[in-house]
């Protein structure tokens, strides 16, 4: 099998996003780990918004691929996947999903207010 420089395998160019995304979320995670002197990360919580193009599926096994760093390797990670919310800009009334994006009492245009998140909400870490 051929494979692209980062060592990925060439024919699996899609799960590239989740890998990155799980490589950055992987540096955020040592950085804290380290700042508080943990020996062990036990737990990450991510929020992935529906909108935000992350597969849960792929991050999940992306995750398995990059958390062998010893301080994660016996970590999990819970994906908590939250829907697309649009509300009105001016009065804030939300509106509904499948509806037109536009306000129900002002007619003003809708913006999205969440659903294109990628957030690490928590980590759970061995701190002696
Ligand atoms: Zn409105």
């Amino acid at each position: 099998m051929l494979s692209s420089p980062n060592g990925l395998p060439a024919s699996r160019a899609n799960e590239v996003h989740e890998y990155s995304v799980v490589q950055a979320l992987m540096e955020r995670v040592l950085a804290e780990a380290s700042a508080r002197g943990a020996t062990a990360v036990h737990r990450l919580s991510v929020r992935i918004g529906e909108l935000s193009g992350i597969e849960p599926g792929l991050l999940a096994s992306a995750y398995t691929l990059v958390k062998d760093n010893g301080l994660c390797d016996a970590s999990e990670l819970d994906i908590r996947r939250v829907p697309a919310v649009w509300a009105c800009r001016d009065c804030g009334r939300q509106v509904a999903k499948g509806e037109i994006l536009r306000c129900p009492a002002c007619s003003a245009p809708a913006k999205l207010v969440s659903g294109d998140e990628i957030l690490l909400e928590r980590i759970e870490m061995e701190v002696p």
